[in-house]
């Protein structure tokens, strides 16, 4: 039997809940025990059955729809020292876990894969200090570890979708929505933030999916100027033929081609001055990350977790840690170091002003 133990780390994502189950529920299933690991890295750090606890069939029923994550997740700033995860890997072993699955943004499956590549010395050490027993140690040679990805903003390379993105753009475009109406009978215009720090996936798909007049995203910076007057002549273009309402969706993170933010109020200031329109600000904020899981998540994180269970089970030092995937509509195993090298090679190139390498390593990244 394994003793596998779950854990969700990073930002919350609607989908979370329905991935923990999954992978408690085909653990049991398969014959293992399942654990959960409570409130991220920080519970594994901190250990003790108020953090690591064994779970039950039962005690994930109703988690499939439900937002958010019933297990807590954290910021732990302890997991990354080498300490923190000396105090992680004591604390697993003495539970008893053997094999660990982290749904998580990117910074988390860093964290995991560092951890597995890690674990090996760190039980060395505990074995050396006398903290754990040489049964115990030769029990634990081996850290089996496999990523799901679960962030609203779908800002992971080697996956189509992650877990809660559907969810959080279903929720924006109803906000978006409601915002029509008002918008349409007072012929104004609306900017409106939605999450995507260094990934425009969801202001893009959202605005896409309302109809809104311009997008702005960090994938595709431009002067200030030269995105003034191309987002005055559409808005003009539309409002001529007729349209009573404009919307411009603007993602957190969008920049200028100097690399400066573009804020709702640069937006709103260019529509007020130049277009002369009643423009109103909407910052989205939380709301994009509450409310039940779509259908969509649902499935993923059920799919995703089953196939989760299957990776640790079927792991071997040898194999790379695997990161589960959605490939043209097909659940894989990805090298998870390789998801997150690409993740931050991204992020990287956009930071470094390179946005042809940031655009062609996203376009790339499925051409093996
Ligand atoms: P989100 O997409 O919501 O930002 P994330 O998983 O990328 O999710 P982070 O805050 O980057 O969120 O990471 C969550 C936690 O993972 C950190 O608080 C830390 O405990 C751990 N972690 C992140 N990066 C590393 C790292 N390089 N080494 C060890 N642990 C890390």
């Amino acid at each position: 039997t394994k003793n596998i133990a779950v854990m969700t780390s990073g930002g919350d994502a609607p989908g979370m809940n329905a991935n923990v189950r999954a992978i408690i529920r085909a653990a049991i299933y398969k014959g293992c025990k399942a654990y959960a690991v409570y409130e991220g890295y920080s519970g594994l750090v901190k250990g003790g059955p108020q953090f690591i606890r064994e779970m039950h069939w039962n005690d994930v029923r109703g988690w499939l729809a439900e937002g958010g994550t019933n297990i807590g997740t954290a910021r732990c700033m302890e997991f990354k020292e080498r300490w923190g995860r000396l105090a992680a890997c004591k604390n697993m072993i003495e539970a008893g876990i053997d094999a660990l699955v982290v749904c998580g943004g990117d910074g988390s499956l860093t964290g995991a894969d560092l951890f597995r590549a890690e674990w090996p010395s760190l039980i060395a050490e505990l074995h050396e200090k006398g903290e754990i027993t040489s049964q115990q140690y030769e029990n634990h040679r081996h850290l089996n570890i496999c990523g799901t990805v679960g962030s609203i903003d779908n800002d992971m390379s080697s996956t189509d979708a992650t877990i809660g993105c559907y969810s959080s753009l279903a929720r924006i475009c109803e906000a978006i929505d409601y915002i029509d109406a008002t918008a349409n009978s007072h012929q104004r215009a609306f900017v409106i933030e939605v999450m995507g720090r260094h990934c425009g996936w969801l202001a893009l798909m959202a605005g896409i999916a309302t109809s809104a007049d311009y997008i702005f995203i960090p994938e595709k910076p431009s002067s200030r100027k030269d995105w003034s007057d191309h987002m005055c002549q559409i808005v003009a273009a539309h409002r001529a033929r007729g349209k009573r309402k404009t919307i411009v969706v603007v993602a957190e993170g969008a920049i200028a081609s100097d690399l400066t933010p573009i804020t709702c109020q640069d937006v709103r200031d260019v529509l007020v001055e130049r277009l002369k329109l009643d423009t109103r600000i909407t910052t989205l904020g939380h709301v994009q990350r509450g409310g039940n899981a779509v259908a969509y998540d649902r499935l993923l994180a059920t799919l995703q977790g089953v196939a989760a269970v299957d990776a640790v089970l079927e792991g071997t030092p040898e194999t790379p840690s695997p990161m589960i995937s959605v490939v043209e509509n097909k659940i894989v195993r990805k090298p998870l170091v390789e998801a997150v090298r690409l993740t931050k090679s991204v992020a990287e190139a956009i930071n470094a002003k390179d946005f042809a390498k940031a655009i062609s390593l996203r376009d790339s990244e499925f051409v093996e």
